[in-house]
């Protein structure tokens, strides 16, 4: 999945990215298929291309040095080490929030205490704050500053663990759902009564397994 989006022409990430709020698409950079279990955050590279194709979403938007440029280095590999763990405790969050039983899916973040822990370090990591601009004759616009490490890889990692806050703390808590489809391991925030699945490919598979079911395992009438 590393071919260039045909409408922005910007490399994709391997993640399934849903549209979800930011600490769940992270959530969702450990993902499933045929093959197996995936990490999309699994070395540099990928971390770089998950977060170029994320960073357009940041309001405000994201400080200058941009993982959004092409050109940009990959993150060093202690920030992806960061990540990893903030993914893993979002993880473990999201797992208990959701009695999640999926064996599949479990976090490498072992329990409560560690996985709120990993967050608070997230947050506190690389914090920003509101920096106006107003040039004379000019209309204000927000920007952003911070302390060192100000990198927006770095920036990025605390946004994301403050909207996690955001998340587990607020309301979207008691709409987040673990997929039930078949070897799903992804989380979404259901936003509509109706919605059941992370996906309509779930959706599908899913409907497929249960036709399946009904008409192979049922004892004869
Ligand atoms: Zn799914």
């Amino acid at each position: 999945m590393e071919n260039p989006d045909p409408q922005s022409g910007v490399p994709q990430s391997d993640a399934p990215l849903l549209g979800e709020p930011l600490p769940v698409e992270l959530m969702n950079t450990v993902w499933a298929d045929r093959d197996g279990l995936h990490d999309a955050l699994a070395d540099t590279d990928g971390l770089a291309r998950w977060l170029r194709a994320v960073a357009p979403r940041f309001e405000p938007a994201l400080a200058a040095d941009e993982p959004a440029a092409d050109s940009a280095p990959a993150p060093p590999a202690p920030l992806a080490d960061r990540y990893r763990r903030l993914r893993d405790a979002l993880r473990r969050l999201a797992a208990i929030a959701t009695e999640d039983p999926r064996p599949a899916a479990a976090s490498a973040a072992p329990d409560l205490a560690t996985a709120v822990e990993a967050v608070n370090r997230a947050c506190a990591y690389a914090p920003t704050w509101s920096r106006m601009e107003w040039p004379d004759g000019g209309a204000p616009s927000r920007g952003t500053a911070g302390a060192p490490p100000h990198t927006t890889a770095a920036a990025a990692l605390s946004r994301i663990a403050e909207q996690g806050v955001d998340l587990f703390t607020g309301p979207d808590r008691d709409a987040l759902r673990a997929c039930r489809a078949p070897g799903c391991v992804l989380y979404f925030v259901r936003a509509h009564p109706r919605r059941e699945w992370c996906s309509a490919n779930c959706g599908n598979r899913a409907r497929v397994a249960r036709h399946y079911q009904r008409h192979h395992t049922d004892p004869p009438a």
